[in-house]
This record gives structure tokens, C-alpha cells and sequence, in this order.
């Protein structure tokens, strides 16, 4: 276990208490197959913790039924709430409707497709109460596919790790267990849930990391493939330069500086070995023009990139719009839509 000495001390003041509930906040696309046995494992989890528990369950827009299971559970069992979505907004956007609905004190999230254990809540939960804000999940043996999945998010943790200063291992880690207070100051946009770690530690969270078990998809399909590592970057990107945003401003102009980049690189090694190796007169040169030119282009493109995103922050946090539009709410004491969500 790795234990990250944020600015704080721990011995003192709040954060330490005891917590007195768990809110378990749960994103679910398309996992009709695993609703039965993920609804099963998690009361079995929360159950013997014997506090005040709910399990937020965010139907993402789902086509395959898992909302109209969902809602039918939830008739029977008055731990779950369901907020159902209007359409497929992505990961982030459930996480961010199950933060903001979300009631007790600790809040867990988990996925919806069994392959992180709900078992590990306990002693994760226990972890929190000895002081921290955030106890997050390392899927240190991760039953994912090596080329498309494992070694890209190597990759990016790596780089995370490193551009950071933030010591973790598996920022991609839905499994964590945060004090509510800290996490109701987070804006997430875009493809942000994966960086809450890094957010809440660049503002001075208490943050610890655990071992977790992890398993195969038992059914469906994931939701993501290789194209998500360059997303990761280009979050990344702008999470260093203005923490607790990301949007599609990045994400258009970024990947075509990326590529600018790229491609500058390439026409530069060209240049070079034609130059060296082949002794090439490289007077007007189309590879010489490449690589300049290309190299500027990519600059100039990551700086609208990252304008764009200060002004996709302005315009968001004018607007207080959320990031999703929900449907209906489902076991929630005071109706949100009623209450003006
Ligand atoms: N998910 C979601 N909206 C999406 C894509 C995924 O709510 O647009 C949920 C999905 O149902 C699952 C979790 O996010 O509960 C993680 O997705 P997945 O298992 O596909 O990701 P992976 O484990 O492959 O990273
Ligand atoms: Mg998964």
C-alpha cells in the first residue's frame, strides 16, 4: 500500500471523524446481464458494514433494458435510487449526476460490470475512517487485455505519475471510497471521472491507495477501446494547466496538434538522416518545410485548444449547467426534478 502525505497532517481536525453513511454510486450502460448479481454482491458488501447505506445506480441512457431493471428493483429494495438519464452521456456525466444526488458521508464508486469486487468496500471504508479523504483502488493483477487496455493505461499512469507528482499507480480505477464533502467541490466535464484522484489531491485531499481485486467481464462488452488513451492525454493535458476541466475544445484542436507534432517528428528524422547519411542538399527540401511547419502548426493548435478550454470553463460554470439531463429519479426522498435538478 502507498500511502501519499498530502499537504495536511493527519492526526487532527476534520475528515477524522467517523463516517456515518455510505452512498455507493454506481454508472450502468448496457449491463442488463449484470444487474441481478451486482445488486446481490453489493448488498451482501454493505450489509454486514451495518451503517445507513444507499446505492445510487445512473442508468447512462442504456438501450438493452438495465434502466427498466433498475427501476423494477428499485420498487422492491429502498436502498437503490435510480436516476435514469435522458441519453448516453458517457461515464463521467453518470458519476457526476451520482456525486451531486448522492446523500451520506462516504461515497463509494464502483462499476456496474462486476469487475471490481464489492467486497473490497469494507476495508477500503475502514481505510477512509483511519484519516483520509481518499482511499483509491489499484487493480494491481487488472483482468483487462494487454495491448488495447493495460499498457496504454500504463502508459498514461506513468505519465500522470510523473507530470504530477501525485504517486499512483491506477488513476483509471473506478473503485474508490471519498468523503462527500471534498468531492462536492469538483466540476467534471468531459472524460474527467478517471482524474477525482488527482483533483482532490492537488487540493490537498488525504489520499491513500489499496490493493483491489479485480475480474473479468462476465458479460457485456467494454465501453471503450484504444482511442480512449489519447482522450486520457489530452485530459491529461489540461488538467495541468487548468485543473478540474475538460471538454471537446481540447479534444478537436489538441488531437490535430498531437498529430501536428507527430508528423513534424517524423519529417524531422527524414531530414535528418537524408542529411547525415545521405549528404542531401536539403536547400528547399519538402521533408526540412515538413518538420518546421508542422512543429508550428502543432503549437499553435495545443494554445486553442487550451484557450478554448478556459472559455468551456467560463461558459460551464456561468451556465451552472449540468452535464446530463435526467429522465427520472427514482427512490429519492425529495423528488430532484421537483426541487429544481
Ligand atoms: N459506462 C457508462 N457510460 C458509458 C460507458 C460506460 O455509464 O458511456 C459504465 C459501464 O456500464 C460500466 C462502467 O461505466 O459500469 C465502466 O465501463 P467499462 O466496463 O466498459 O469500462 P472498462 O472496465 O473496460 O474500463
Ligand atoms: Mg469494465
Amino acid at each position: 500500500m502507498t500511502e501519499i502525505a498530502a499537504s495536511a497532517e493527519r492526526s487532527d481536525e476534520a475528515g477524522q471523524e467517523p463516517i456515518s453513511g455510505i452512498s455507493v454510486v454506481v454508472p450502468i450502460y448496457n449491463e442488463i446481464e449484470n444487474i441481478d448479481l451486482l445488486c446481490k454482491e453489493l448488498t451482501a458488501a454493505l450489509e454486514p458494514i451495518g451503517k445507513h447505506y444507499e446505492i445510487v445506480f445512473v442508468d447512462d441512457g442504456s438501450i438493452d433494458g438495465s434502466g427498466e431493471a433498475l427501476a423494477e428493483r428499485a420498487r422492491q429494495d429502498e436502498h437503490l435510487r435510480v436516476i435514469r438519464f435522458r441519453r448516453n452521456y458517457g461515464q463521467t456525466a453518470a458519476m457526476k449526476a451520482g456525486l451531486d444526488f448522492a446523500s451520506q458521508d462516504a461515497i463509494v464508486t464502483i462499476d456496474g460490470d462486476l469487475q471490481n469486487d464489492p467486497a473490497d468496500i469494507a476495508p477500503m471504508l475502514a481505510k477512509l475512517e483511519e484519516g483520509y479523504d481518499l482511499v483509491h483502488g489499484w487493480r494491481r493483477h487488472r483482468q483487462d487485455a494487454m495491448l488495447n487496455r493495460k499498457l496504454p493505461s500504463m502508459i498514461a499512469n506513468r505519465l500522470i505519475s510523473w507530470s504530477t507528482g501525485f504517486p499512483i499507480h491506477d488513476l483509471g480505477c473506478t473503485l474508490k471510497v471519498m468523503r462527500r464533502e471534498l468531492v462536492a467541490e469538483i466540476e467534471l466535464y468531459g472524460d474527467m471521472h478517471r482524474f477525482i484522484p488527482l483533483l482532490l489531491f492537488e487540493r490537498g485531499a488525504r489520499c491513500v491507495e489499496m490493493e483491489t481485486h479485480h475480474r473479468p467481464r462476465l458479460h457485456g462488452e467494454t465501453k471503450y477501446g484504444i482511442g480512449r488513451t489519447f482522450v486520457v492525454i489530452l485530459d491529461l493535458l489540461t488538467v495541468r494547466f487548468f485543473l478540474g476541466n475538460a471538454g471537446h475544445p481540447m479534444m478537436v484542436f489538441g488531437g490535430l496538434g498531437i498529430f501536428s507534432f507527430a508528423l513534424s517528428f517524423v519529417a524531422t528524422m527524414v531530414t535528418v538522416i537524408m542529411k547525415i547519411w545521405g549528404g542531401v542538399d536539403m536547400t528547399g527540401n519538402p521533408f526540412l518545410l515538413l518538420s518546421v511547419l508542422s512543429a508550428l502548426a502543432g503549437f499553435q493548435l495545443l494554445s486553442i485548444g487550451l484557450i478554448g478550454e478556459v472559455l468551456a470553463r467560463v461558459y460551464f460554470n456561468q451556465r451552472g449547467r449540468k452535464p446530463y439531463t435526467v429522465r427520472q429519479f427514482l427512490n429519492f426522498e425529495d423528488d430532484p426534478v421537483a426541487a429544481g435538478a
